[in-house]
């Protein structure tokens, strides 16, 4: 089975196409500028050269009509007939409570998909495009949703519910999501299998860093509590968003500036973080650039972002109740050794002990960082979201095929 995945946003749609006997990737790609005349498709099938088509991409729909026909060309292409796309998976960010699980795309799906576009007025429409887009191209392929929400959706309501009138959690279904669901699920499941243990019977902390940050507690392969909330606002800090803090802050803020509701959340989502801090950067590179060369500002930003993945640690060894493995992954978990080494410094106390020497000699892969004796397992895991779309539409496909020959 071959199955194409997608990542549609409102301007870009990032591809991945499968080859699910070997679970290789053929081919990948990104569409940059949609909307544009000068829209960019960068279109790479796997050990042949890179090819940037330049041109008028004025919507999804036209977008995904250059896709398929860049897979299906002669000198790139990796297919030679549509009909070779056997599924598409499609990544949906907001399933809001209705989805603990992927799904087949039906009418009734679509339906909830618009019903929850107020929960993620950013996100799930351009999601939504790109699935109309590819059922109008790929009438007859099967297409699934796989939600950055669903592998929290299950947590218990101490954890997901916020101390506010609980007729606002029934009204406006204001309670913790979280998201980057798919990301800690996959190295939650590969640390597992690295532990030689069942995941059933593991408690792992997973540290997804890159621009946008978030932590999850998972019990036994279940995510019990996790760091972002009813948006990808809350929790650590990050490249440009603040995390957690009290929220008269921004009251007080949007009172003496006289900021409008856009304005604040643009002060949030955009200046904050580790830009806001240092006032430089929200590259964390840069950052521990600027801490090398003793930069105040930078320094705090940086101390800031590891104290409070250090606190989440605390917090999440107690909601488990004991730890087996601290997993890092995200562009900053998965490369920096300044951030995993000042992190698990001073925590022998709970467990956690690394090979400083293992860890900065910049390892590559899946690598158990923890020393030996370590109790905890430290690992850096590289995630892979785009193979767990590619795998979970298989088996809904498989199961549908299934399922009609009975
Ligand atoms: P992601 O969103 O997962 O692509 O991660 C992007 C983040 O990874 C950026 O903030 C980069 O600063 C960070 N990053 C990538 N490579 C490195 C590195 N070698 N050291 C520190 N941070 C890195």
């Amino acid at each position: 089975m071959k199955v194409l995945v997608l990542n549609s946003g409102s301007s870009s749609i990032k591809y991945q196409f499968f080859d699910m006997n070997t679970k290789e990737v053929l081919a990948k790609g990104l569409v940059e500028r949609i909307g544009m005349s000068s829209a960019i498709l960068t279109h790479t099938p796997t050990g042949k050269e890179q090819i940037k088509i330049v041109g008028e991409i004025l919507d999804h729909s036209i977008a995904i009509e250059y896709v398929i026909a860049v897979l299906l060309s002669k000198n790139h292409g990796v297919i030679t007939d549509k009909s070779e796309i056997d599924a598409v998976g499609h990544r949906v960010v907001h399933g809001g409570e209705t989805f603990s699980g992927s799904v087949l795309i039906t009418d009734q799906v679509m339906k909830a998909l618009v019903d929850n576009i107020e929960l993620a007025p950013l996100h799930n429409p351009p999601n939504i495009k790109g699935i109309e887009a590819c059922k109008k191209h790929l009438p007859n392929t099967p297409q699934c949703g796989v939600f950055d929400t669903s592998f929290h959706v299950k947590m218990p309501p101490h954890a997901f519910l916020y101390g506010i009138p609980y007729e606002l959690y029934k009204k406006y279904k204001i309670r913790r999501y979280g998201f980057h669901g798919t990301s800690h699920r996959f190295v939650s499941e590969r640390a597992a299998i690295l532990m030689n243990k069942p995941i059933t019977e593991t408690k792992i902390i997973t540290a997804h860093l890159g621009n946008g940050c978030s932590m999850a507690a998972i019990d036994g392969g279940h995510s019990i509590d996790t760091t972002m909330g009813f948006t990808p606002l809350e929790g650590l800090i990050m490249g440009t968003r603040s995390g957690d803090m009290d929220p008269s802050v921004i009251l007080h803020i949007m009172a003496k500036e006289e900021l409008s509701i856009q304005e604040a959340n643009t002060l949030l989502n955009k200046h904050s973080g580790l830009i806001g801090i240092s006032g430089d950067s929200s590259d964390m590179r840069e950052i521990e650039n600027g801490v090398n060369e003793g930069n105040k500002r930078a320094k705090y930003a940086f101390d800031i972002f590891v104290y409070r993945i250090k606190k989440y640690i605390g917090a999440y060894t107690a909601a488990l109740g004991g730890l087996d493995a601290l997993v890092f992954t995200g562009g900053i978990g998965e490369n920096s050794e300044m951030v995993r080494r000042e992190v698990c410094k001073n925590l022998e106390c709970a467990g956690i002990e690394i090979d400083v020497e293992l860890n900065d000699s910049r390892p590559k892969g899946e690598v158990l960082l923890s020393k030996k004796g370590s109790k905890v397992n430290v690992f850096k895991i590289p995630t892979n979201e785009e193979l767990v779309i590619a795998l979970d539409t298989e088996q809904i496909v498989k199961e549908q095929l299934d399922s009609s020959k009975e």
